[in-house]
């Protein structure tokens, strides 16, 4: 394979694969580490035909990645993986193919500034897995659902709030703060589809200052009203410093679904998902207790969204 790989001067690195179904374990000191990742694809010719998942300790890094997409054919596709905890011993990386084999042609791995980092332990080594609990459109029930993730353990969680709520409860977002993140669902619960660049803007604009003024820093995540997403409100939403998401999977508690289901919806999140609930809704409250038993008895613990990525990950 002498093909010329595109976007990198070193060739060779990205010139062999190890290709399949396949992980590496490798001996490393009780640290903190940096993971490069190195990639490309050597076969396919257009986008579609592999696609695979990378997991670094167990966790997933790169889901369901189309090198074609990335990078295009021969092209070299490097993903960082900072802050890799690691104190049993062993670096973990697997590799898991969706459609057709994954591919890996290296990686490198890096000691923060060089040296180990043992200086801070990990806030919870029993995490098999980590998951995004957010709950939208409040402020309007915020004391009885802080209370309530208090009591269950259930923290940290993400809350998506309107700017409208806000101004009757002005010491919600605080309150907010205590068991998780503030992050924006716009100004007023409006379906944005048809908005200008500037309407948008307006509504995001809008909301952050609210938000901010209630002492909660700036937005990083946008999630839309109805999750309406199209290339504008991304468009605004990256230039104000936000990435716009929706969710994995939709508890249907704004659709009237009982306790239980929403119990089971949260019951059915992998690694890295998040789960769609709201603030206003008295049936959700009610299922944070079974929530919070659930994950804990799978060892699944709920994280912060990644600002970067939008997945659950270790808070
Ligand atoms: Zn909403």
């Amino acid at each position: 394979m002498t093909d010329d790989i595109s976007g990198v001067t070193e060739d060779t690195l990205f010139q062999s694969e190890r290709y399949g179904t396949y992980s590496y374990k490798v001996p490393v000191t009780a640290g903190t580490y940096t993971i490069k990742l190195h990639m490309a694809e050597l076969y396919w010719q257009v986008a579609g035909d592999r696609t695979f998942s990378v997991s670094v300790e167990g966790q997933v890094k790169l889901a369901n990645v189309d090198l074609i997409t990335q990078a295009g054919r021969f092209g070299a596709y490097t993903v960082i993986v900072p802050n890799v905890r690691v104190s049993d011993g062993a670096l973990d990386i697997a590799v898991d193919p969706s459609k057709d084999a994954g591919t890996l042609s290296g990686f490198a791995i890096y000691s923060a500034d060089g040296k180990l980092d043992t200086s801070t332990p990990p806030t919870n080594t029993n995490c098999k897995a980590y998951v995004g609990i957010t709950y939208d459109d409040g402020p309007v029930n915020t004391t009885a659902f802080v209370n309530a993730l208090k009591s269950a353990g259930l923290v940290p969680v993400t809350f998506f709030v309107n700017g409208t709520n806000i101004g009757s409860r002005p010491g919600a977002i605080k309150e907010m703060l205590t068991v998780g993140q503030v992050q924006s669902h716009a100004y007023t619960h409006v379906d944005m589809g048809s908005y200008s660049a500037a309407q948008v803007r307006s509504q995001l604009e809008q909301n952050n200052t609210a938000i901010v003024n209630a002492g909660a820093p700036k937005p990083t995540i946008f999630r839309p009203p109805y999750g309406t997403v199209n290339n504008t409100i991304r468009q605004v939403a990256s230039e104000l410093g936000m990435i716009t998401i929706t969710w994995d999977n939709d508890s249907q508690d704004w659709n009237g679904a009982a306790t239980t289901a929403i119990v089971s919806a949260n019951d059915r999140l992998q690694d890295g998902q998040v789960i769609l609930m709201h603030e206003n809704q008295t049936n959700s409250l009610s299922a944070i207790p079974q929530i919070a038993a659930k994950l804990k008895a799978k060892g699944f613990c709920p994280g912060k969204l990644d600002p970067k990525t939008g997945r659950a990950v270790a808070p």
